[in-house]
């Protein structure tokens, strides 16, 4: 079985002795999936933008590539000092990456999660604070809507298209490990948004979805991380500086270890 195949299922065959009240001991299924958790989890850390493509440009002329870029830097940083995990990034430097590129990229290393840093823009300069984002066909509100729209204009920027290659699997199959990635996406999210909520301001529709390319991946739990407004003066003039990049940093990580000690008690 491809890897989509195998691991999907597993976790789907899991999911379902859990939700029909199995002990997890009388399925090897379950068994099985649980060990799907791989000794040490593969992150990907995705910096958004870069390049050619600037993001979101602050009311003081910052780069949204560039503070997402530090951030994440310093988030690759921390999980990697912790030796729980495997960490990869999608860019390291001021690099272009096409959103479908970053995916795939993800998929290759097996990632167990992936996790995009950004930062947001509203048309309400006193608006300010992060939220997190997963996917969904239908977005929660309009302005979710909005924003998935401008990230996802990345490749059209660029020139670039990337299609999405469809896995061969069968269809239910495929959906089914989609809901159930989905379920544990929404895990992270949650987490992210308790952890955040600790030491950063958090806009008022702090978990939202909406149908961006980055999180598309059908088998990796993903979550999109707006770390702040840039269209605010007072936040655009916090995300410039190392300290604050940092304490964002320590949330996230720590919500990934969240999320995992959650996992890993099944
Ligand atoms: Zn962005």
């Amino acid at each position: 079985m491809s890897r989509i195949d195998r691991r999907g299922f597993l976790q789907v065959l899991g999911g379902a002795a859990a939700s029909a009240g199995l002990a997890p001991f009388n399925s090897a299924w379950a068994l099985e999936a649980r060990a799907a958790i791989p000794a040490r989890p593969v992150i990907v850390v995705d910096a958004g933008h870069g390049g050619i493509d600037p993001g979101t440009i602050g009311r003081t002329g910052t780069y949204e590539k560039d503070v997402v870029l530090s951030t994440a830097l310093e988030l690759a940083h921390q999980l990697e000092a912790g030796k729980r995990f495997k960490v990869y990034m999608s860019r390291t430097d001021d690099t272009f990456v096409p959103l479908g590129e970053r995916v795939a990229r993800a998929r290759a290393h097996d990632a167990d999660l992936f996790l995009s840093v950004h930062a947001d823009a509203l048309p309400e300069a006193h608006l300010r604070g992060a939220s997190v984002f997963t996917l969904s066909e239908k977005a929660s509100d309009k302005e979710a809507a909005a924003l998935a729209e401008r990230e996802n204009n990345s490749d059209r920027i660029a020139g670039i298209n990337f299609g999405t290659q469809d896995p061969e699997v069968n269809e239910i199959l495929f959906d089914l490990t989609r809901r159930q990635t989905n379920n544990q996406s929404i895990r992270l999210a949650q987490q992210l948004v308790v952890e955040l909520g600790h030491r950063v301001k958090l806009l008022n529709h702090t978990h939202r979805s909406a149908a961006f390319v980055v999180l598309k991946a059908p088998d990796i739990p993903s979550a999109l991380v707006e770390i702040g407004c840039l269209s605010n003066l007072q936040e655009e003039r916090a995300l410039r500086e190392a300290s604050y990049q940092r304490t964002i940093a320590t949330t996230l990580a720590r919500s990934v270890n969240d999320y995992f000690d959650v996992t890993a008690k099944g």
